[in-house]
């Protein structure tokens, strides 16, 4: 697979944003889990938010695998500040596909400057994986939506200006009663539970929001009446991709502290790297990392083709996230007991990894979407 000079030039500079910006912050984001909002504004000064819209609402008109790659290089730095920009852009590719003129051209150039941030709203207490079982009520009344439940686990949600909220009209329906809704802060009846003292992705301002009678304009309602179809739409779309850029992202950081620290560290009178165990744990994670990489570069390109990526989304989205959290794992074990320590940043990309196999579709639910895909190839 070869790049442009175009598509190198933009990872390029977004290796040396990490570099220079975004790492030396890292730590201390992750300490005082604390969100970053000029950082994030930083990002969109660069181009590096809403990528993938069209320039004529504020966005790049960039090629998916370009953004697989800003993602995964400013993962390397810090996951947190990655999540804020594979969540802005699963954003604006909801609201490119689904939003009527009139939200294309009032909240898209908002997310892509980085003056805004959008939370999405799906999970629930009782509604993770089984999302389409979701409880929180859109009632309609003339012209209004007014929105009763709660969401969990939202990223972003203490310092978003608005959210996108999936809610059922008729929970009888099941999937098909599924709308979404654009809610934007300061809506009465919308308020935050307390920030999660989270083990990784810190520094992302997660929290639970509720909904009580919160009264929102029909006018907000984001697409038509497409139900949960449209949400997994939106989920293929970035999220999941943009998922699994970052799991290599975190991989590739991992393997570069371990091979560094290999080098330097001595015992038995020579470096750690010259024993052949540590060296096959560093092979392992370079064909690895290497071949999660090609998987997301393809769900990527089908995507720029406009073919059909959801299959190869998930392929990548499962092997990158479980190949991060192995691959994580021996790095930690190429550092011996210093693995423990802070002084040395593989034990945040430990914290960091394991989210891989948990959000946009845990890598359970990824494989139950891939083997479905299987059975239908097969009839
Ligand atoms: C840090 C963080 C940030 C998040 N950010 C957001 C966000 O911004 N917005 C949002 O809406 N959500 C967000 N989430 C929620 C996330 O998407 C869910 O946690 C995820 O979908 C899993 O749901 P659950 O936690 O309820 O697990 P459950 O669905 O309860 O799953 C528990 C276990 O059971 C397995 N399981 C469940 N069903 C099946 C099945 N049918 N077959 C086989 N195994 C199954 C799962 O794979 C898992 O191992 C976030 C979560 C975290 C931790």
């Amino acid at each position: 697979m070869t790049l442009t000079s175009e598509q190198e030039a933009i990872r390029d500079l977004a290796r040396r944003l990490a570099n220079e910006e975004i790492a030396p912050k890292a730590r201390q984001i992750d300490e005082t889990s604390t969100f970053d909002r000029a950082l994030h504004r930083r990002l969109g000064e660069l181009g590096f938010l809403g990528m993938t819209a069209p320039a004529e609402y504020g966005g790049s008109d960039s090629d998916t695998v370009t953004w697989c790659m800003v993602v995964e290089e400013i993962a390397k730095a810090s996951s947190a500040v990655a999540n804020g920009v594979t969540l802005t852009e699963s954003m604006v590719h909801y609201l490119v596909a689904m939003g009527t003129e009139e939200q294309k051209k009032k909240y898209l150039p908002r997310l892509a400057s980085g003056e805004s941030l959008c939370s999405f709203c799906l999970t629930e207490p009782n509604a993770g994986s089984d999302a389409a079982s979701l409880a929180t009520t859109a009632t309609i009344d003339g012209d209004d939506v007014i929105l009763n439940g709660q969401k969990m686990w939202i990223s972003g949600a203490l310092v978003a200006d608005f959210f996108i909220v999936v809610a059922t009209v008729d929970k009888s329906q099941r999937s098909k009663g599924v709308r979404t809704y654009i809610v934007e802060r300061g809506t009465s009846g919308l308020s935050f539970g307390e920030k999660l003292d989270l083990m990784g992705i810190r520094g992302f301002a997660t929290a639970p929001v509720f909904f009580d009678n919160c009264t929102i304009s029909k006018s907000q309602q984001l697409g038509g009446e497409e139900g949960f179809r449209a949400v997994m739409h939106g989920l293929d779309g970035a999220g999941r991709l943009g998922a699994a850029a970052m799991a290599v992202g975190v991989a590739q950081a991992a393997m570069d502290v371990a091979l560094k620290y290999s080098l330097e560290r001595e015992q038995f009178r020579q470096p750690i790297f010259d024993f052949q165990s540590v060296q096959f744990m560093l092979a392992d994670m370079a064909i690895e990392i290497e071949a999660a990489r090609l998987l997301v570069h393809k769900a990527a390109a089908l995507r720029d083709a406009n073919k059909a990526f959801s299959f190869a989304t998930s392929l990548a989205k499962t092997f990158a996230g479980d190949m991060c959290m192995r691959n994580v794992t021996n790095a930690m074990q190429v550092f011996g007991g210093y693995c423990y320590s802070k002084e040395y940043p593989i034990e945040r990309l430990f914290r960091d990894a394991k989210i891989h196999q948990i959000w946009d579709g845990t890598n359970q639910v990824q494989r139950m979407i891939i083997a479905r895909h299987l059975k239908k190839e097969a009839a």
